[in-house]
Protein backbone atom coordinates (compact mmCIF):
# COMPACT_ATOMS: atom_id res chain seq x y z
CA UNK A 1 0.00 0.00 0.00
CA UNK A 2 1.29 3.44 -1.00
CA UNK A 3 1.11 6.41 0.58
CA UNK A 4 0.47 10.43 -0.02
CA UNK A 5 0.41 13.84 1.03
CA UNK A 6 -2.91 15.70 1.41
CA UNK A 7 -3.04 18.88 2.16
CA UNK A 8 -6.68 20.67 2.79
CA UNK A 9 -5.16 24.35 2.21
CA UNK A 10 -6.19 27.25 4.02
CA UNK A 11 -8.95 28.25 1.81
CA UNK A 12 -10.24 24.68 2.39
CA UNK A 13 -10.14 25.08 6.28
CA UNK A 14 -10.99 28.87 6.26
CA UNK A 15 -14.52 27.83 4.10
CA UNK A 16 -15.31 24.56 6.57
CA UNK A 17 -14.62 22.04 3.86
CA UNK A 18 -12.66 19.88 5.93
CA UNK A 19 -15.01 17.57 7.03
CA UNK A 20 -16.29 17.05 3.34
CA UNK A 21 -12.66 16.03 2.39
CA UNK A 22 -11.86 13.54 4.79
CA UNK A 23 -15.36 12.68 4.42
CA UNK A 24 -14.49 11.77 0.18
CA UNK A 25 -11.08 10.18 0.93
CA UNK A 26 -12.53 7.80 3.82
CA UNK A 27 -16.00 6.79 1.64
CA UNK A 28 -13.02 6.49 -1.47
CA UNK A 29 -11.38 3.71 1.29
CA UNK A 30 -8.06 5.46 1.63
CA UNK A 31 -7.28 5.80 5.30
CA UNK A 32 -5.73 8.49 7.57
CA UNK A 33 -2.30 7.83 8.90
CA UNK A 34 -1.74 11.03 10.00
CA UNK A 35 -3.20 14.32 10.80
CA UNK A 36 -2.23 18.41 12.26
CA UNK A 37 -3.93 21.29 11.81
CA UNK A 38 -0.74 24.16 11.41
CA UNK A 39 -0.26 27.96 10.03
CA UNK A 40 2.74 26.99 7.93
CA UNK A 41 6.24 29.31 8.39
CA UNK A 42 7.25 30.92 4.67
CA UNK A 43 10.63 28.80 5.05
CA UNK A 44 8.44 25.16 4.99
CA UNK A 45 6.24 26.93 2.50
CA UNK A 46 8.98 27.53 -0.01
CA UNK A 47 10.45 24.31 0.42
CA UNK A 48 7.19 22.27 -0.28
CA UNK A 49 6.51 24.22 -3.45
CA UNK A 50 10.30 24.44 -4.38
CA UNK A 51 9.60 23.15 -7.50
CA UNK A 52 7.54 26.75 -8.45
CA UNK A 53 10.06 29.20 -7.39
CA UNK A 54 10.47 30.33 -10.27
CA UNK A 55 7.34 31.16 -11.44
CA UNK A 56 5.46 34.54 -11.63
CA UNK A 57 2.80 32.75 -8.97
CA UNK A 58 5.82 31.98 -6.44
CA UNK A 59 5.49 35.02 -4.17
CA UNK A 60 1.18 34.86 -4.75
CA UNK A 61 1.64 31.27 -3.77
CA UNK A 62 3.78 31.11 -0.48
CA UNK A 63 1.50 33.99 1.05
CA UNK A 64 -1.78 31.83 0.80
CA UNK A 65 -0.10 28.79 1.94
CA UNK A 66 0.97 30.32 4.98
CA UNK A 67 -2.26 32.94 5.38
CA UNK A 68 -3.79 30.62 7.79
CA UNK A 69 -4.02 27.24 9.38
CA UNK A 70 -3.90 24.21 6.92
CA UNK A 71 -4.61 20.37 7.92
CA UNK A 72 -1.78 18.37 6.47
CA UNK A 73 -2.87 14.62 6.42
CA UNK A 74 -0.77 11.05 5.62
CA UNK A 75 -3.23 9.19 3.73
CA UNK A 76 -2.66 5.55 2.90
CA UNK A 77 -4.06 2.88 0.63
CA UNK A 78 -3.27 1.14 -2.65
CA UNK A 79 -2.45 3.62 -5.43
CA UNK A 80 -3.14 6.26 -2.67
CA UNK A 81 -1.23 8.93 -5.02
CA UNK A 82 -3.61 8.57 -7.77
CA UNK A 83 -6.25 7.68 -5.71
CA UNK A 84 -6.41 11.35 -4.18
CA UNK A 85 -5.16 13.12 -7.24
CA UNK A 86 -8.53 11.50 -8.89
CA UNK A 87 -10.65 12.95 -5.76
CA UNK A 88 -9.20 16.07 -6.22
CA UNK A 89 -9.72 16.70 -9.68
CA UNK A 90 -7.90 19.07 -12.11
CA UNK A 91 -5.42 22.19 -10.51
CA UNK A 92 -7.53 24.65 -12.67
CA UNK A 93 -11.23 24.37 -10.39
CA UNK A 94 -12.90 25.33 -13.61
CA UNK A 95 -11.80 22.68 -15.51
CA UNK A 96 -11.86 20.64 -12.89
CA UNK A 97 -15.01 17.85 -13.57
CA UNK A 98 -18.09 17.82 -11.32
CA UNK A 99 -18.07 15.44 -8.63
CA UNK A 100 -14.21 16.23 -8.09
CA UNK A 101 -13.09 18.15 -4.84
CA UNK A 102 -12.31 21.26 -6.88
CA UNK A 103 -14.90 20.63 -9.27
CA UNK A 104 -17.56 21.02 -6.89
CA UNK A 105 -15.77 23.62 -4.85
CA UNK A 106 -13.57 25.80 -5.69
CA UNK A 107 -13.14 28.42 -9.19
CA UNK A 108 -9.41 29.55 -9.03
CA UNK A 109 -6.36 27.92 -9.68
CA UNK A 110 -4.64 29.03 -6.58
CA UNK A 111 -7.07 28.68 -3.81
CA UNK A 112 -8.12 25.01 -5.09
CA UNK A 113 -8.69 23.68 -1.48
CA UNK A 114 -6.46 20.74 -1.49
CA UNK A 115 -2.98 19.70 -2.18
CA UNK A 116 -2.26 15.60 -3.10
CA UNK A 117 1.56 14.78 -3.84
CA UNK A 118 2.18 14.06 -7.51
CA UNK A 119 4.46 10.90 -7.56
CA UNK A 120 5.79 8.45 -4.88
CA UNK A 121 9.11 10.20 -4.94
CA UNK A 122 7.24 13.87 -4.45
CA UNK A 123 4.77 11.44 -1.36
CA UNK A 124 8.36 10.66 0.22
CA UNK A 125 9.67 14.19 0.21
CA UNK A 126 6.53 15.82 1.10
CA UNK A 127 5.63 13.37 4.31
CA UNK A 128 9.00 13.76 5.45
CA UNK A 129 9.08 17.48 5.51
CA UNK A 130 5.42 17.33 6.93
CA UNK A 131 5.75 14.55 9.72
CA UNK A 132 9.47 14.06 10.01
CA UNK A 133 8.65 11.91 13.24
CA UNK A 134 6.45 9.62 10.70
CA UNK A 135 7.62 5.53 9.94
P1 LIG B 1 -0.95 20.71 -5.75
O1 LIG B 1 0.56 20.55 -5.90
O2 LIG B 1 -1.33 21.81 -4.78
O3 LIG B 1 -1.69 19.42 -5.55
P2 LIG B 1 -1.18 20.62 -8.53
O4 LIG B 1 -0.11 19.60 -8.51
O5 LIG B 1 -2.51 20.28 -9.07
O6 LIG B 1 -1.46 21.24 -7.13
P3 LIG B 1 0.80 22.51 -9.46
O7 LIG B 1 0.94 22.86 -10.88
O8 LIG B 1 1.86 21.69 -8.79
O9 LIG B 1 -0.66 21.90 -9.27
O10 LIG B 1 0.64 23.88 -8.67
C1 LIG B 1 0.71 23.90 -7.28
C2 LIG B 1 -0.29 24.89 -6.75
O11 LIG B 1 0.10 26.20 -7.14
C3 LIG B 1 -1.71 24.73 -7.29
O12 LIG B 1 -2.46 23.77 -6.59
C4 LIG B 1 -2.27 26.12 -7.11
O13 LIG B 1 -2.67 26.34 -5.74
C5 LIG B 1 -1.05 26.99 -7.39
N1 LIG B 1 -0.99 27.42 -8.80
C6 LIG B 1 -0.69 26.67 -9.88
N2 LIG B 1 -0.75 27.37 -11.02
C7 LIG B 1 -1.08 28.63 -10.63
C8 LIG B 1 -1.29 29.87 -11.32
N3 LIG B 1 -1.17 29.94 -12.63
N4 LIG B 1 -1.64 30.95 -10.58
C9 LIG B 1 -1.76 30.88 -9.25
N5 LIG B 1 -1.57 29.76 -8.54
C10 LIG B 1 -1.24 28.65 -9.21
Amino acid sequence: TDRTLVLVKPDGVARGLVGEVVSRLEAKGLRLVAAELRTLTREVAEEHYGEHRDKPFFGSLVEFITGGPLLALVVEGPRAVEAFRALAGATDPVKAAPGTIRGDFALEVQSNIVHGSDSAESAAREIGLFFPGLS
